[in-house]
């Protein structure tokens, strides 16, 4: 039987932010659009001290804590080094002695770009729930998933978008000049998921909303999905992203009073400001999409 297995790769943009001494935004901003940061637990590195976003050390040793704690739920291994000599680790959530063969298998990576720690630290926070949170645990037996946590380390350590070397690793995808892009590549294809998701940061209040009108006008979505857009993708594999996934995906968000919308990015252009819906470069990771057939 042909089973036509298909990688939904798209980037989710969420807002996830957490205490205000790990906040990038303003007081204000914090204040106005996420009220409810005090539910968060102190969970991850970050959460647990005062100032900073989780460092290297850090990350390294809440894996081992959590595969420890879990060793039957979780393991890890890394996948190369970055530019300046880290390891790069990747974490398998795979619960064993499990009945199904079928599992989805997912993977999930945040901090391509290392000034979006949010990405990161939501994926810390998301394994800690999956494992500590009794309604998650369906999910175990459904999926696998891969979880890159910190896919630009040099980058996130310095709170830079960039990779040691200069490049954006999300433009990266097409010539894989970084080591990270290649060891990412190398993993991705031996995980062979059906379903990808990038997490990166956005800011709610960007400089060229405030010339909209005299009061300002910020972005208030929790979430915004980046899918692949860009027409070197085969038409229904566009169409199932976005018929099966972000609609799907989006219905979750509602019932959960999240506000989500496709994405959308403004800029200055000859004197104008525009807006656009992204997702238009395929050296991106919303537009690397391999579609294989068994
Ligand atoms: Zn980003």
């Amino acid at each position: 039987m042909i089973i036509k297995r298909i990688l939904l790769y798209f980037l989710l943009i969420t807002f996830f932010q957490s205490y205000p001494q790990l906040n990038q935004q303003s007081k204000k901003i914090t204040k106005k659009f996420f009220s409810d940061l005090n539910e968060l637990e102190d969970v991850t590195p970050a959460l647990m001290k005062k100032k900073g976003f989780t460092n290297y050390s850090e990350l390294i040793e809440f894996i081992e804590e959590k595969t420890n704690t879990y060793p039957d739920f979780i393991s890890y291994k890394y996948i190369g080094s970055s530019q300046k000599g880290k390891k790069i680790p990747i974490i398998y959530v795979n619960k064993k002695n499990n009945l199904n063969n079928n599992k989805v298998r997912v993977w999930m990576q945040g901090g391509l770009h290392g000034n979006e720690p949010a990405s990161t630290e939501s994926l810390l926070y998301m394994l800690h729930m999956l494992m500590e949170n009794d309604d998650f645990k369906y999910l175990l037996d459904k999926i696998e998933l891969a979880i890159l946590p910190m896919a630009n380390i040099d980058g996130f350590l310095k709170n830079d978008r960039y990779a040691a070397n200069g490049l954006d690793l999300n433009r990266d995808h097409t010539k894989l000049m970084a080591p990270e892009t290649k060891a990412s590549k190398k993993e991705f294809a031996n995980f062979d998921p059906h379903v990808a998701l990038d997490f990166h940061e956005y800011r709610p209040f960007r400089k060229d909303f405030a010339q909209l009108s005299t009061f300002g006008i910020s972005n208030p979505y929790d979430v915004m999905f980046l899918h692949t857009g860009n027409l070197n993708v085969p038409e229904n594999i566009r169409n199932i992203i976005d018929t099966l996934f972000v609609k799907n995906a989006s219905k979750e968000l509602d019932k959960l009073g999240l506000m989500n919308r496709h994405y959308m990015k403004s800029e200055k252009y000859k004197g104008e400001i525009h807006f656009s819906t992204g997702s238009n470069t395929a050296r991106s990771s919303s537009n690397f999409i391999t579609p294989a057939i068994y």
